[in-house]
């Protein structure tokens, strides 16, 4: 009898312990640490209203996916920028941020996380994190997100920001060409870099029937382009219309 009661206690431990751990939501213990804070919790909650507008503005624009507009409508977008960006933060617009690098234009974070159709649970690996905005949506979205950046100062920025909010996304400091082995197989793969050719590596840690959603080309514009597993050896693919992205560079920078 007494047995059987811990092996109850234990089960419900293990059940509780796993849904913490299984995604990136939000967890309550670390809400609750926020409330504590503030200056925190308040500019969130006014600019939650601004988050809404911006999530009509892409609406508007042609953004289907309600999914992805319920993410945009509550993610505090003015945290991922530095404070001097804060009254640009709701534009539609890309911003700086450290590195020479930016925070995509919200309509193309929509667009991309449109594009993977994601479903709850899935695993995804995102190719720079940058500001962690990216990955932000993806956690929103009930995804079992990893993402890697090749700065490192953008890589420990970013975990502070997407900590403090209480997404917990798995974050490597690392060349994305490698991607994740040890990971691998991914459901989706986002690249937030341009990368002139398909990373190769990057295609075999696909799962077969999973796809890739990237900004294909050169520094003068690129292609959004899907590159869906089919088989093992076997992929297709289609563009999705022009963009402009950062190039996607080799190696890590300290
Ligand atoms: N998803 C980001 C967009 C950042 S811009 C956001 O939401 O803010 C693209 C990012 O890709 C930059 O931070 C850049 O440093 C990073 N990057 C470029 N090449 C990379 C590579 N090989 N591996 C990992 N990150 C890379």
């Amino acid at each position: 009898m007494r047995t059987s009661r811990r092996e109850i206690l234990l089960l419900f431990f293990v059940m509780f312990y796993g849904a913490l751990t299984v995604t990136c939501i939000p967890q309550t213990v670390n809400k609750q640490k926020e409330k504590t804070d503030t200056t925190m919790a308040d500019s969130a909650r006014n600019k939650n209203v601004k988050a809404e507008e911006l999530a009509k503005d892409l609406k508007r624009k042609g953004i289907r996916d309600e999914r992805v507009l319920a993410a945009i409508a509550k993610i505090p977008r003015e945290q991922f920028v530095d404070k001097s960006m804060a009254e640009y933060a709701y534009l539609d617009r890309p911003l700086p941020i450290e590195e020479g690098q930016t925070i995509s234009q919200p309509y193309t974070v929509a667009f991309q996380t449109e594009l993977l159709q994601l479903k709850p649970d899935e695993k995804v690996l995102e190719i720079g994190t940058g500001s962690g905005y990216q990955a932000a949506v993806l956690c929103e979205m009930g995804a079992k997100v990893y993402s890697i950046e090749r700065y490192e100062v953008l890589y420990l920025t970013a975990k502070e920001t997407l900590h403090k909010l209480g997404y917990y996304p798995h974050l490597f400091f690392g060349d994305g060409y490698e991607g994740l082995p040890e990971e691998a197989p991914f459901d989706k793969i986002l690249i937030t870099a341009a990368p002139e050719e398909i990373p190769e590596k990057l295609k075999k840690q696909l799962r077969i029937g999973g796809w890739m959603v990237l900004p294909l080309g050169g520094r003068q514009g690129q292609k959004m382009t899907v590159v869906r597993r089919t088989g093992e050896e076997r992929y297709n693919q289609t563009t999705h219309g022009d963009f402009i992205f950062v190039p996607m560079q080799k190696g890590t920078e300290e």
